[in-house]
Formats: C-alpha cells, sequence, structure tokens
C-alpha cells in the first residue's frame, strides 16, 4: 500500500533504506532540517547541509523512485547561541525558492529556555514574512506538554493560520490540546520511545483520523525506516479499513503538504 513518510532524516539513512521503503511502498517523504548528533561549528555547515537537503538528497530519493522534500530551519538544540542562529537564520531566504522546499522546519524547543523561545519567534516571523507551512519538533518526556503550549502560544501570537501548522511527536497527552487549537499534528514512531506503532493505533482510535499523520522521524539514532508501513500493517491487523489507513498514511500528509504548493507525491 502506498505511503508518504512525512518525517525522516535522510541524511542519516543508507540507500538499503531507500530501497526497502520504496519497496513497502512509499512514494514521497519529507525531511525537516535537524540536529546532526553534533553541534555544527559555524553557519557555513548549515549552508552546506541545506545544499544536500535542496540538491543532494533529492537526486539519491529519485533513484528509488521517490520524491523528496524538505524544510529548513535551525533546530532548537543548536539555537542557545542567539547571535549564531540569526547568522543561519539570515542564509534561509535564498534557499526558500528551492523547489522541493516546503517551509521552515523542524523549529520549535528542547530545553523550553529562553533562547530558544526568541529563535523559534524570530523563525514564526520568518514563515509569516515569506508565507511558508511550518513543522514544529516539540521536546521529549516530561517538558513536553509544557513545551508544546508555550510553543502554541507563540504561534498564536502570529498571523499564521493554525491549519498551515503541524506540530510534530505528539503523543497521548498532547494530541487533544494541539487538535482542539486547530493546529494538524504528527505522531512520530519509534521502537522505544514518543509513540509505538501500537500506541498510535490506540491514539488514532481515541482520536479518530481528522488532521492526524505519522511518520518514522528515522535519523541517526534508534529509529525505524519502516516505522509507516508496519503501523499501517498494526491498523489493519485490528480490523481497519483500508480507507482510514490511507487517510493517516497517504491522504492527510497530501493534503497538509499541498498547501506548499510545492509537494508532489507522483
Ligand atoms: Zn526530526
Amino acid at each position: 500500500m502506498v505511503y508518504i513518510d512525512p518525517h525522516i532524516h535522510m541524511v542519516s539513512r543508507t540507500t538499503d533504506d531507500y530501497q526497502r521503503m520504496a519497496q513497502a511502498g512509499c512514494v514521497a517523504i519529507t525531511e525537516p532540517a535537524f540536529w546532526a548528533g553534533f553541534d555544527r561549528s559555524s553557519a557555513q555547515g548549515f549552508y552546506d547541509y541545506f545544499r544536500q537537503l535542496t540538491d543532494t538528497e533529492p537526486k539519491r530519493a529519485q533513484q528509488y523512485g521517490i520524491n523528496h522534500h524538505c524544510w529548513l530551519c535551525i533546530n532548537p538544540k543548536e539555537a542557545e547561541d542567539v547571535g549564531f542562529a540569526r547568522e543561519v537564520i539570515s542564509i534561509i531566504p535564498e534557499f526558500l525558492k528551492c523547489e522541493n522546499v516546503l517551509g521552515i522546519g523542524e523549529i520549535g524547543l528542547n530545553k523550553n529556555s529562553k533562547n530558544e523561545l526568541l529563535i523559534l519567534e524570530e523563525q514564526l516571523s520568518l514563515a509569516e514574512k515569506t508565507n511558508q507551512l511550518v513543522l514544529v519538533h516539540t521536546p521529549h518526556l516530561e517538558d513536553k506538554l509544557k513545551g508544546t503550549k508555550l510553543i502554541m502560544d507563540a504561534i498564536d501570537n502570529t498571523s499564521l493560520d493554525p491549519n498551515r501548522v503541524l506540530i510534530d511527536h505528539v503523543e497521548e497527552h498532547t494530541v487533544r490540546a494541539v487538535l482542539d487549537r486547530g493546529f494538524w499534528a504528527g505522531m512520530t514512531l519509534y521502537p522505544d520511545s514518543k509513540c509505538t506503532p501500537q500506541r498510535a493505533a490506540d491514539i488514532i482510535e481515541m482520536h479518530g483520523t481528522d488532521r492526524l499523520w505519522i511518520n518514522s522521524a528515522g535519523d541517526w539514532g534508534p529509529s525505524d525506516p519502516l516505522a509507516v508501513p508496519k503501523c499501517q500493517l498494526e491498523l489493519a491487523s485490528r480490523g481497519h479499513s483500508q480507507s482510514l489507513i490511507n487517510t493517516i498514511s497517504y491522504q492527510n500528509p497530501q493534503t497538509f503538504l499541498s498547501q506548499s504548493g510545492k509537494f508532489s507525491a507522483v
């Protein structure tokens, strides 16, 4: 069954992963800019990373028939140094013109610090000025609910339409608040944290499929690039219809991402 993985960090994955994803039905992916497991030593490091996301990675994906798109930003983990973060933000606009760039992301909070919040606000304002979609990372573990609320408040202080913002890595205790405020919500399927395929299936059964999607967030750490098709199987084994599975793993990403005017699943 075809699917879109709307959040995966392919710069950290092998060509074998691309092949297995294509075999499992993946037709398109979107790759947010993120923390690479180490702090870059200069803004030039981000310039090269953005070149990789807008030029190299789409060509690699295309060899397996997968359409590659991306999001650009400075991630919250590297946003503590405000001067450095602003230098990175200043190079984003020239890349926004690239044909596979869908918006600003994954921005958000990591430790919910003051500086992170300031840089989040500045990137929201860039999205506002340049009319971009926004993909939001929410912090992990015990600070998730607090961080999610802080982020939603920051977005509410802008003119951004919540229907053009996706709040990612939601869990049982944050999904309702995100959907109730008009945002889209993403569930990340990790083998042992965030949502497993089973927990995601439970959440779908509790909250329905409206404005909700699933993704693998596969990266350089413990993660599974085939998590989306595994969740499709989990839903099928519980007796859910092909139409529900298609909505959560293909139609919803397609609907949200198409608002960029640049997304193509085929
Ligand atoms: Zn990510």
